[in-house]
């Protein structure tokens, strides 16, 4: 393989051959192609687009980087779901047990907060004693006995995806189509899935900014796992306010608590259920029933104490991760609220450290918000309008002007 020969071809938008997609891959991987080759054809990737064969090959090719998981004959059908990310996005936490519950398996390999979004395995690990590194034999033990495990990445699923985004993190190059999809899909598609449902998020909160754009990356994301034998669905749903009524990890997962337990807000409720919907064969309102008649919470609780939890902890979260500071944000009028914006609750969730600036930083479960108002509803002067949990009366301060703005009554 030549490697400039494969750079040029693509800069001149020429499509790459199956085996020249390989094998660049799989030199890369070895550590064969240097970084700065790769992030240049990466560069060419991010200008010319990929055809949907090389979007396709790409994926496959990054997907065998690494290991696929592999069941016993006759393993019930496999299920998971991808989100693309979201302010309050905790959905996962209450799906996974959700789906469990029926004769199926959810091996759901999940990621850490990237940027404004939220990450499932941060959430988790505000749990105490939560383990997401499962080994992959415990892992499928685990699946036999309960249907369910919710991990992270193990350093040998993906490993050219792992490289290549952080090539592209530093080189301008993650917003390419081509690039996201192989991304997602190699990581999803090693589970080794039957179904797979999509949450592809769009609005000032998400990583799509506009439905057109989600629209086309739920459709490439669709024909890779199509073609690649896994039935695969989506829905598009609007980022612009937080989901549920919290954002912050230890507050997350006490939302879910309330979740499972038949008490959680509605549009989480619906949004768990509709995509519960799209890859069980439950009817939605036997679904519905599991999280009112505790089956959904009993799994969670199960899941938990599988990877080492301390699931006693579940209904104390706010306490045992209690912010030094806790304050209501005051509506300044009465009105009804307009603008609730994910994206600036999002960034000033990172700001108060419930988030990262940098991979390397450690993560404050205690921070974000709680209480928050939705869209639409009425709220009177000087009615608080979320309460915002900080580690100091500094960072409280430091967010207010980002959070005065997040807000709009009219
Ligand atoms: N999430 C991923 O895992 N990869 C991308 O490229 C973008 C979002």
């Amino acid at each position: 393989m030549h490697v400039p020969s494969l750079i040029e071809k693509k800069r001149d938008g020429g499509e790459l051959t199956p085996a020249e997609i390989r094998e660049l891959i799989e030199q890369f991987t070895k550590g064969a192609v240097p970084d700065y080759q790769m992030s240049s054809w990466a560069m060419a990737v991010f200008f010319r687009g990929m055809t949907a064969r090389e979007t396709k090959n790409l994926t496959d090719a990054m997907m065998r980087s690494g290991r696929v998981l592999k069941y016993p004959k006759g393993a019930p059908v496999r299920v998971d779901k991808h989100s693309t990310g979201g302010v309050g996005d905790k959905v996962s936490l209450v799906l996974a047990p959700l789906l469990a519950c029926d004769d199926v398996w959810v091996p759901m390999i999940s990621g850490r907060g990237l940027g404004i979004t939220g990450g499932t395995l941060d959430k988790l690990e505000s749990i105490p004693g939560f383990n997401v590194a499962l080994d992959e034999r415990r892992a499928l033990k685990q699946l036999e006995k309960l249907g369910v495990f919710m991990i992270g990445q193990t350093g040998d699923i993906c490993p050219a995806d792992k490289k290549l985004y952080a090539l592209r993190d530093v080189t301008g190059t993650v917003p390419s189509q081509a690039l996201i999809v192989a991304s997602i899909m190699s990581k999803k598609l090693a589970e080794n899935l039957s179904r797979l449902v999509l949450d592809v998020k769009f609005g000032a909160g998400a990583f799509m900014k506009t439905k057109k754009e989600a629209q086309q990356l739920a459709k490439s994301m669709s024909e890779v796992g199509q073609a690649m034998g896994v039935e695969v669905s989506h829905q598009l749903n609007p980022m612009d306010e937080p989901l549920g009524r919290a954002v912050g990890n230890a507050l997350e997962v006490a939302e879910c608590v309330e979740t499972l337990q038949g008490n959680g807000p509605p549009d989480l409720v619906k949004l768990t259920l509709d995509l519960a919907e799209k890859v069980s064969d439950t009817s939605r309102d036997k679904l519905a029933e599991r999280l009112t008649n505790g089956r959904a919470w009993k799994k969670f609780i199960a899941l938990v104490y599988a990877q080492d939890g301390d699931a006693t902890a579940l209904e104390r979260m706010q306490e045992i991760h209690r912010a030094p500071v806790i304050k209501p944000f005051p509506s300044k009028k009465s009105g009804v609220v307009k603008k609730m914006d994910a994206e600036s609750i999002g960034r000033a969730s990172v700001l108060l450290g419930g988030g990262r600036q940098r991979s390397d930083d450690t993560i404050d479960f205690a921070v974000g918000f709680s209480q928050i108002k939705k869209i639409g509803e009425r709220v009177t002067r000087n009615e608080p309008l979320f309460m915002v949990h900080a580690r100091t009366e500094e960072a409280y301060s430091s967010v207010r002007p980002l959070l005065a703005k997040a807000v709009e009554i009219a």
